[in-house]
């Protein structure tokens, strides 16, 4: 059943009194405990199982431009996750999208990276019984984030491919939007010892799997191609295969095997950080002549004007 903060539509819930200026968050604003906090004090217990055993899930929407994306979408995957994992939380749908708008608001922000999340929570018993634990649900708005800065956007990231496993969907679903990242992590640091700025790790076949944060997607004469399994079914991964629909571009998921990508004609990253980003060196080498590609360009822009349109994105109601 929903619970709803505050009973009065149109009506935004308020900060504690010494936090009444709602364009001087320029942290963000949290949702915890029935509360809207300033980020700073958004705190959890330390014998939380979200933070001790990593038994949490969580998802990220995008406002750009004073819009959230495609956040229907956001939303099913962030309940999913919660179904398969068992948590419940006193909020339907309706409910956490109206968090999720609150803290937007609250913060000030006209481009931000808008988290929901729910942690196992902590046994009132200190029972290790999973069950006897309270989940816990959170939000918070923070001002939006990149994986590739402007620089890297205009020229194309510097990717390295780890030889690290990513979890295998037979451990973890990786549908359910997790925070296992140490296989990301030790990925993070080989492409940094090597001199690249991120990373793609691989699957349990040893075929490209995604990175910290991404999913990958190559172009093979006019044809892409984005790896089907072990990987987080992205929203902006999900996009792509939206927007190529729309522009007649042929694209599949299937195995993508290391010497394949490296033979690509164009390479993309895409996350709801950042969006569709270029890969235009692969351990070292540039992918085909180096630069930018021209469908990578095309689906950049495509992407960024749906974000405009009411189809895909939706207003957020600033006072
Ligand atoms: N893969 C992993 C491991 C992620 O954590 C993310 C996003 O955080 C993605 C892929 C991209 O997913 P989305 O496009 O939904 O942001």
């Amino acid at each position: 059943m929903s619970k709803s903060i505050d009973p009065q539509a149109n009506r935004l819930p308020e900060l504690s009194a010494h936090h009444q200026d709602p364009h001087s968050y320029p942290d963000g604003i949290a949702f915890l405990d029935g509360q809207y906090l300033p980020m700073s004090q958004a705190k959890i217990s330390v014998l939380d199982w979200g933070f001790l055993h990593s038994d949490a899930t969580y998802d990220t929407v995008h406002v750009w431009n004073g819009r959230f994306f495609r956040l229907d979408l956001h939303l099913d995957r962030f309940f999913g996750g919660l179904e398969k994992l068992r948590m419940t939380i006193p909020f339907d749908r309706e409910g956490v999208a109206e968090i999720l708008h609150n803290c937007v608001v609250l913060s000030g922000h006209r481009a931000a990276y808008v988290e929901m999340l729910c942690t196992r929570g902590v046994s009132p018993t200190f029972s290790r019984d999973p069950r006897d634990a309270v989940n816990r649900f959170m939000a918070f708005a923070v001002p939006f984030g990149s994986v590739a800065n402007a620089e890297q956007l205009q020229r194309g990231l510097h990717v390295a491919i780890s030889d690290k496993v990513r979890i295998p969907p037979a451990s973890i679903d990786p549908a359910i939007k997790n925070y296992h990242w140490l296989d990301l992590v030790r990925g993070l640091y080989d492409a940094y010892d090597r001199g690249a700025e991120t990373a793609l790790v691989l699957d349990f076949n040893g075929n490209v799997a995604e990175g910290p944060g991404f999913n990958v997607f190559c172009v093979n004469d006019g044809k892409l191609s984005t790896p089907a399994v072990g990987v987080l079914p992205g929203i902006t991964r999900r996009t792509v295969f939206d927007l190529c629909a729309e522009a007649g571009l042929a694209v599949t998921a299937a195995d993508v095997s290391v010497a394949a990508l490296r033979q690509s004609d164009e390479i993309f990253i895409t996350s709801t950080a950042g969006g569709i980003m270029p890969v235009t060196v692969i351990d070292g080498v540039p992918v085909a002549d180096g630069k930018v590609g021209a469908i990578t360009k095309r689906l950049m822009a495509m992407y960024w004007q749906k974000h405009e349109d009411p189809a895909w994105s939706s207003p957020v109601r600033y006072p």
